[in-house]
């Protein structure tokens, strides 16, 4: 299989790797958004958040958190972003599950989330209920 994080996973090209157990692969991203930015992904492949099992998910959370704040120790960030881009509209380049850790420091620059978008008048309700109605 041509994917660059199985690769990664079987040993074939090399990670600085920070965190593994039977589940999951934790190790710093080659382009950094800060210093500590690192990826958690599954051993399985699985191409994004729609076709990981639950417990997987549920797993990789909790490292998430367990990296989070030792990343946030370790390089004395003042924050922590937790992303997950799903298809390429959102930016996912690396098709292989995966949960980004961007450490965050006061006034470095690096904007995200910050939309254009607001809601008109009762289209929040709308946009809730189709949602609930997708459930
Ligand atoms: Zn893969």
């Amino acid at each position: 299989m041509d994917c660059l994080f199985c690769k990664i996973i079987a040993g074939e090209i090399p990670c600085t790797k920070v965190y593994e157990d039977d589940t999951v692969l934790a190790f710093l991203d080659i382009h950094p958004v800060n210093i500590g930015h690192t990826l958690v992904i599954p051993k399985s492949h699985h191409v994004n958040l729609y076709d990981t099992e639950d417990a997987t998910l549920a797993h990789m959370m909790t490292v998430t958190k367990k990296l989070s704040i030792a990343i946030k120790k370790a390089v004395g960030a003042d924050g922590i972003n937790i992303a997950m881009n799903n298809e390429s509209p959102a930016e996912q380049m690396i098709f292989h599950t995966h949960i980004q850790i961007v450490p965050r420091f006061l006034g470095d620059g690096y904007v995200c989330w910050r939309g254009p978008r607001d809601y008109n008048e009762g289209e929040a309700d709308e946009v809730a209920q189709k949602i609930k109605d997708s459930l």
